[in-house]
Formats: structure tokens, sequence, C-alpha cells
């Protein structure tokens, strides 16, 4: 298959620092990819080596087949959208957005249409005269996404751009930002600190820690079947729950913090110290079908009005419980925990990847 980007064993170091460690990735043609991680994790670092502004210190680059090492930007037909916007305060809205075009003294009439053309795209044309100062966050992230459409590149490089936004011109932007991709047939890497904005947005989940790739896969994949404890905590809002636990040699599970027993349904060996992963949204204080049931004290309630979380504690360890709707619980409340074990995860303690 042809890759529109395939990075092959990238490695990038900052003097003594490995800020990347043997990165692949292979990204279709039209397909919508987020780069997530916590801070530090080289996300940033990625994106800039794509775009030509970091150099590499080993390993490859591909686009539309091309090796891109030792390019430079201008040369490698990607355009970028900045966090930070990087608009020229000076210059209006049109000219903001033509300025690559003015620079590479592109014929006039195809500068005018192409710049007409992503106004409207992106419902900026009455404002094409205003500078920028004169215009809200979206209305300026806008123009940053002008700025990298009118040059009608091959991929699309987003770093962090709607960081700077309110919750909600956020998540409006986001349906924005994917409806754009996919008018444009675009190929696009997006690169964010917040896992709900990558699931949301992307075909294509790539979840980092301290410069290393700990999973790849679409967003359901990364949901239901990750590889290790950290993208189980990291995917998913509110967090897994972790409890440790030993396997026994009756086929349970006995928490290690109280003698508590919670059946399994997987093979895992009498004696081996597992992370017991149970996800918010799975835990109820209702029985159910399939379900095992433990005690618990109700210590918190959060209530958001459509949601509830209740933070429990069960054997001394805090779990915390999402469910659609109104409190039924109490702080301080004795309840029954019910949990779905068709959607427990379990992990090696010591190596902390998915048993
Ligand atoms: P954030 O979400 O905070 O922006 P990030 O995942 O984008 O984080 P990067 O900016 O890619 O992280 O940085 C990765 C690591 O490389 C960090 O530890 C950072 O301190 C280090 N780093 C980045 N740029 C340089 C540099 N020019 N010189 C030395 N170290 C650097």
């Amino acid at each position: 298959m042809m890759f529109q980007i395939e990075i092959d064993n990238l490695n990038k170091h900052y003097g003594g620092f490995h800020a990347l460690r043997d990165v692949n990735i292979s990204i279709k043609q039209g397909s919508f990819v987020a780069l997530v991680g916590p801070s530090g994790c080289g996300k940033s670092t990625l994106l800039r080596t794509l775009a030509g502004l970091e150099k590499t210190s080993s390993g490859d680059v591909r686009i539309a087949g091309q090796s891109v090492i030792g390019k430079p930007p201008r040369e490698r037909d990607v355009a970028m959208v900045f966090q930070s916007y990087a608009l020229y305060p000076h210059m209006d809205v049109e000219h903001n957005m033509n300025y690559s075009m003015r620079l590479k003294r592109r014929p006039k009439d195809e500068i005018a249409e192409r710049t007409r053309t992503a106004a409207e795209t992106l419902g900026l044309s009455r404002l094409l005269d205003r500078l920028p100062k004169a215009l809200s966050g979206g209305q300026r992230q806008r123009v940053a996404m002008g700025r990298a459409i009118v040059r009608n590149p091959k991929v699309f490089l987003f770093d962090e751009p709607l960081s700077n936004l309110d919750a909600a011109l956020r998540v409006h932007m986001r349906s924005e930002i994917r409806k754009l991709h996919e008018r444009l047939n675009a190929t696009s890497v997006y690169v964010t600190h917040d896992q709900v904005e990558a699931m949301t947005m992307a075909d294509h989940v790539v979840v980092m820690r301290a410069g290393i790739i700990e999973q790849q896969g679409s967003p359901l994949e990364l949901y239901d079947r990750p590889a290790n404890k950290f993208v189980a905590g990291f995917i998913g809002s509110p967090a897994m729950n972790f409890l440790p636990a030993t396997a026994a040699d009756n086929g349970a599970l006995v928490l290690d913090s109280d003698s508590v027993r919670i059946g399994f349904n997987r093979d895992i060996a009498a004696g081996r110290q597992v992370w017991i992963g149970m996800r918010p949204e799975h835990l109820s204080l209702k029985p159910g079908v399939n379900d095992m049931t433990i005690g618990a004290t109700v210590t918190g309630i959060e209530s958001t009005g459509s949601m509830t979380f209740v933070v429990l504690a069960v054997a001394s360890q805090p779990v915390v419980l999402a469910h659609a709707g109104r409190p039924e619980a109490c702080k301080g409340d004795q309840v029954r925990l019910h949990i779905a074990l068709d959607n427990l995860h379990f992990f090696d303690r010591e190596t902390e990847l998915a048993a």
C-alpha cells in the first residue's frame, strides 16, 4: 500500500537527551492522525520533524514516497498550523492568508482565487480586511488554517491549534477542522495533549510517552484493548481505575489491600501479581448480567447534571464510578459495587503489559 507519510525508525537527540526513540508510523492518504501524550513526550518534536523544523538524528521520513530528510520546510509540501496562530499583526486577514503565495510570486489571479476560496471555506469572506487584533480567538484560528489551506499542501500539521480557545469553541472547532479535513481530502497530523480531542477527531491515534510510541491504533482499539497500563490510564475519561491483586490457585484474583476476591475470566497463573483495570463507566451500583459484586463505601459524589461520578473506597483503594444520570447514593453510604466482568482489564504488575 502507498502511504502518504512513512516514518521509519526515527530517532532524535537533543545533545545527550533522546527525545524520539525508534518511532515508526505509516499514515494513509486521507487519514487524520493524532499524536497524543503527556507534556514532554516528544509529540511536538515529532511534528516539527515532519515539517522540517527539526533535524533528525537517524531514520527516514517519506512524504508521498520521497524521503524528505535534509529537505527544508518549503520543499516538503506540508503546511503547519500553530497553537499561537503566528499571524502577522500588521497584515489584514487577506494578506495573512496569502503571504506564502505572495512570497513565492504566484500569479495575481491565482492568489486572489485561492484566497477567495479558502476564505469562503472558512467563513472569513467578510473579514478579509480586518487586522488580527480585531478578530476573536476562533476567527484568528480560522485565519491560521486559511494560511495553510491556500498553499494546497499534501499534508496538514497541527500543533495544539485549539489550546487557546475556550471550552465551547474548542468543541466546535474540533468538528470544523475534521469537516475541513474531509472536504479537502487532506492528510492531517494533529498534536494534542487532550486524549478526548484525539479520540473524537482522529482515525488513528498514536500514544507517546518519553519519546516512545506506547501504542497506536483506532480510537476504539485503544479504548477496548490498551496494550499496557499507561495507555489504559491515558485513554478514557475519567481514567481507568487500577487495583493491585494477586492470582490465587483457585481461579480468582485476591485484592492485595484486603482479601476481597474478584472472579475473572482469563487464564492467569497462580501467584502472578497484576493490576485489575476497571473503567468508571463499567461500574454500577445496580446489578447487571455477568457482574460480580463487592462492598464499597461512598467517599464523594460529583455531579455535572447529566453525569455523576461516585468516588468509592474498595478495600481502602479509591475507585471512581461514572453513570449517566443523577446520584443514586450519598457520601458515607455502604453500597454494593457491581463490576461488569467482561469489561475488566488485567496488566502484569512488573511489565505493566496487558495480561
Ligand atoms: P508539550 O505538550 O509540553 O508541548 P511535547 O510532547 O510536545 O510536550 P516536545 O516539545 O516534543 O514535547 O519535547 C520533548 C522533549 O524534548 C522534552 O523533554 C523537551 O524538554 C525536550 N526538548 C525539546 N526541544 C528541545 C531542545 N531544543 N533542546 C533540548 N531539549 C529539547
